[in-house]
């Protein structure tokens, strides 16, 4: 197709998209500078240089079949790219218009080519001496991402001491905005979770476990480190900081090997800060779908895509959705092929399953699983504070439909998993505990989705622990339990040593069941412009606005929707003082650990 005098315009094209890419690379290392997430695979270094190239490539192939019909010049091309290429950077820029972004590329394009125009053989001179350069230093880029990561993997791994004789190995589950409600077995009227209710008769039960936070990264940073949300770095903005000690770290400090496979790539990925003590974590895959959204180009096409594609197509892999996570069977097979290269050593392992949180993709027959009837006339409506708007049950209850389907979804592979590790005689010796993040929100209470609220609904999550011989099967407990302590309960139950972890193991609740005292259930969370705080024991769950000062109380025991606030109540008055007290004694109400302002938008959770 191509003859050799179209060569430097594609040579033009492939160095003006490299470019372009390190342009791209260098905001999103600046936004790095601000805020430490930055939504991308650590190939980006290389995954958007080389997916500028092609997509200018591309371009540059339109402009080489032009010009069999009228002459582009070399020069007009030039401009182009560089107009082309100026947009794709402004683009990532967040609080810049667009129609400003395309004035700017404009002017800046003109003015390339305009400055090109005079000089037209020393810029082609300069093209073909550059080129294998750049591709030099995208080729470079990609070995270096992936061999040294390969090389740090190692090093960590040879730096493993031998474990205790028969060390269990340590499987945990974390079931990314799974709330308890909609798990059949939690009673949930759906039979949501036939697979989970199985498997769980051979352990132990959490009826009223809860998550720190209520959103990704601080629920995980606490079962990590022991320590209750407020007291961690872990905000919107900011990844976790490196001062406290992880149960990777201790793990693998104790001869296991450490791994953990993550769907939710954008929070609990390479830059969240969780990774420490991990020899292996895999959170982007290498794919087109990650090269591609890694880019501003991917950025903007992806949503554009996301609505004029039909949904079908949108679930196959290679075609992209604006936010599609890795399914529940890639995260498993993921897993037990890593399983199958390290046989004989105890392994910790840290799953993150995206299935149940939006936009839900599971197959179709999971998808469709559940359809409510909807009422006719639709009416009421519910107000939704964030985002401002107005749902009704035809809004609502074919998301919450989904959700259940998702999660029957992600039961159904749970199933599998399990099924396969006990094929492989993998579950006598493990110990494995499944629990969720944080749960999620229809408007139960004006809000949607998670992160906004301390509601129970939003905090109340499934734990099931379950260990052949060593966990009770079949038990259920009632005391309320903070998933903070899970670290503690991991390392008396698979690893007990010197060098702990903050908390109290959960153990005690089969050790001793008649002396074993409930937690106190202590989650807040910082959402982008608010403080929120609350506190359970006795029968009461209260909730306090830090910045406002609403206060909220509830039964503990009979209203688990959280209906009924008892604050102006005669019964409510009197036990108050406790429990503003209470949580401020803990120190969830002084927290005060410097928070980024929020010029950077709101990022999904
Ligand atoms: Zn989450």
């Amino acid at each position: 197709m191509t003859d050799d005098r179209d060569a430097p315009l594609l040579g033009l094209a492939l160095s003006a998209g490299i470019v372009t890419g390190v342009g791209e690379l260098g905001k999103i290392a600046g936004d790095l500078w601000f805020s430490d997430f930055t939504m991308r695979s650590r190939d980006a270094i290389w995954m958007v240089p080389a997916v500028d190239g092609v997509a200018f490539v591309a371009v540059g192939l339109v402009l080489v079949l032009l010009r069999r019909r009228a002459r582009v010049p070399w020069w007009v091309a030039a401009g182009l790219f560089a107009g082309i290429g100026t947009l794709l950077v402004l683009l990532l820029v967040q609080r810049l218009h667009p129609l400003a972004a395309i004035a700017v590329a404009a002017g800046l394009g003109t003015q390339a080519g305009r400055w090109v125009r005079p000089r037209v053989p020393a810029s082609v001179r300069a093209v073909r001496r550059g080129l294998p350069w750049l591709v030099g230093a995208v080729l470079l880029g990609a070995g270096a991402s992936v061999g040294w990561r390969a090389v740090a993997e190692r090093r960590l791994a040879a730096s493993r001491p031998r474990p205790a004789p028969g060390a269990p190995s340590v499987l945990l589950l974390i079931l990314d905005t799974v709330r308890a409600a909609e798990l059949s077995l939690y009673g949930y009227g759906r039979p949501t979770t036939p697979e989970l209710e199985r498997w769980a008769e051979r352990g132990t039960v959490f009826e009223r476990a809860f998550s720190a936070a209520s959103w990704t990264l601080p629920s995980h940073a606490s079962i990590f480190t022991g320590q209750p949300e407020f007291a961690l770095d872990a905000t919107n903005w900011d990844r976790l900081g490196p001062d406290w000690p992880m149960l990777a770290e201790v793990l693998h400090g104790r001869g296991y090997g450490t791994a953990a496979f993550v769907a939710n790539a954008d929070y609990v990925g390479w830059d969240s800060g969780l990774t420490r003590g991990f020899e292996h974590y895999d959170d982007y895959p290498v794919s087109l779908r990650t090269a591609v959204s890694a880019t501003s180009l991917g950025r903007v096409i992806y949503p554009a895509l996301h609505r004029i594609l039909p949904k079908r197509l949108q679930r196959w892999d290679y075609l992209p959705h604006p936010v599609q996570y890795r399914s529940a069977a890639r995260i498993a097979d993921a897993f037990l092929s890593r399983l199958d290269d390290r046989p004989g050593t105890p392994f910790f392992a840290f799953l993150n399953f995206m299935d149940a949180h939006g936009p839900y993709t599971p197959p179709d027959s999971f998808l469709h699983r559940y359809q409510s009837p909807m009422p006719r006339p639709v009416s009421p409506y519910v107000f939704i504070e964030n985002p401002p708007v107005r749902l009704t049950p035809t809004d609502l209850r074919p998301k919450q439909d989904k959700y259940d389907g998702s999660i029957a979804y992600l039961d159904a592979e749970l199933g599998r998993l399990f099924r396969e590790l006990e094929r492989r005689g993998m579950l006598e010796n493990t110990l494995v505990v499944l629990t969720a993040d944080h749960g999620d929100e229809f408007a139960e209470h004006g809000f949607m989705g998670h992160g906004n609220t301390l509601y129970r609904l939003s905090v109340h999550v499934p734990l099931v622990l379950w260990f052949p011989g060593r966990i009770p099967a079949g038990r259920r407990v009632a005391s309320p339990v903070s998933l903070q302590n899970l670290a503690a309960t991991v390392l008396d139950l698979a690893a007990p040593g010197p060098g702990r972890l903050p908390g109290r193991s959960l153990a005690r609740f089969w050790r001793s069941p008649d002396e074993a005292e409930p937690d106190t259930i202590v989650a807040t969370v910082r959402p982008p412009d608010g403080k929120l705080s609350s506190i359970a024991f006795g029968e009461r769950r209260y909730i306090r606005d830090e910045v406002t000062g609403t206060e909220e109380l509830y039964d503990f025991e009979h209203d688990v929707l959280e209906r009924w606030s008892l604050v102006a109540s005669d019964s409510g008055r009197r036990v108050l003082p406790a429990y503003r007290e209470a949580l401020r004694r803990i120190g969830a109400t002084e927290a005060t650990l410097a928070q980024r302002n929020s010029l950077h938008g709101v990022p999904v959770r």
